[in-house]
């Protein structure tokens, strides 16, 4: 079986359950619109070196690429609804790679409740890269978005933070090898159930993908207000703990997917998520350690790619 037939044989049937898609046989999707709705949209690539190391399980690779899609979507409160993928891969790429790749789309497509609807494969002389492009629905006016909250909100998030950092350091050898960490980095957990609980909850919501503290710097830059956040009240894992750089990699490790939202102060916050600090007038994000010092801001860059 060739490469093209082999694409065809694998991709097609992820694109089967979505009439939208056409089955993968006309020049783009035709999609139409659920009444009510908005259309929420989201691209994210996955490189190999930067976002995943290269010699991965690919149906890990496929399925990371996915989520990091499936949390900004969380993000905004959306369902997801169908995405498109756009692959290119080394000419020389085994067809056990592509098959591992469908699989595991395949598998995350069920999870998630997502389905192709088109995309493009393309052959690369330089490594791989994966980009999705999500589509998710949202009611119409309820998108969550960053630009809410008020002083005196309170500032939550779910899940628990630097683990995916750490897991990264476990699989390049920087820290001893642990399979929680390192599939927190692997196999992020999109927030999708707790986005749409958020809807008309939230007064600002995001993901975290670059680190705590540069994230909620975005929140509160788009909310024109500011933040203080205590460094022992982050949500640190049981394997984070017992590593000596937790705070740091809660604070400024990447790849959390976890989502970062504020609440007005009398709210009821959800199950399952912790308040690490408080949005105030003052702007900037500060950062207290439980002895009541002051982290400066030098040390407390997220991942920058550029
Ligand atoms: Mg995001």
């Amino acid at each position: 079986m060739n490469e093209f037939a082999l694409i065809a044989a694998r991709f097609k049937p992820l694109a089967s359950d979505f009439p939208g898609s056409l089955g993968l046989s006309d020049d783009a999707a035709l999609l139409d619109m659920p009444p009510e709705m908005q259309l929420v949209v989201t691209a994210d690539t996955v490189n190999e070196g930067v976002h995943f190391i290269g010699d991965e399980d690919a149906s890990l690779i496929a399925r990371k690429a996915l989520r990091v899609n499936l949390s900004d979507l969380a993000a905004m409160g959306a369902a997801p609804w169908c995405y498109f993928l756009a692959l290119a891969m080394p000419g020389n790429t085994e067809e056990s790679w592509i098959a591992r790749f469908a699989e595991g789309l395949h598998e995350d497509q069920r999870r998630f409740g997502i389905a192709l609807a088109g995309g493009d494969t393309t052959a690369t002389c330089a490594r791989a890269h994966v980009t999705i492009t999500a589509l998710g629905l949202v009611p119409k006016g309820e998108a969550l978005r960053r630009r809410g909250a008020q002083a005196d909100d309170r500032i939550y998030v779910s899940g628990t933070l630097g683990d995916a950092a750490l897991g990264l350091r476990c699989l390049r050898n920087q820290l001893p090898r642990n399979d929680f960490l390192e599939t927190r980095y692997l196999l992020p957990e999109p927030r999708l159930a707790l986005g749409a609980q958020l809807r008309g909850a939230a007064t600002a919501c995001m993901d975290v993908s670059d680190g705590l503290a540069q994230d909620l710097g975005h929140l509160c830059a788009a909310s024109g207000a500011g933040a203080e956040i205590w460094t022992d009240r982050l949500p640190l894992s049981g394997a984070a703990r017992a590593c000596a750089e937790a705070a740091e990699a809660a604070l400024c490790g990447g790849d959390d997917y976890e989502l970062l939202f504020t609440l007005p102060p009398q709210a009821q916050a959800p199950a399952g998520v912790t308040q690490v600090g408080i949005i105030t007038q003052q702007k900037g994000v500060r950062v207290y350690t439980a002895q009541g010092g002051e982290l400066l801001p030098a040390s407390l860059s997220g991942y920058r790619h550029f």
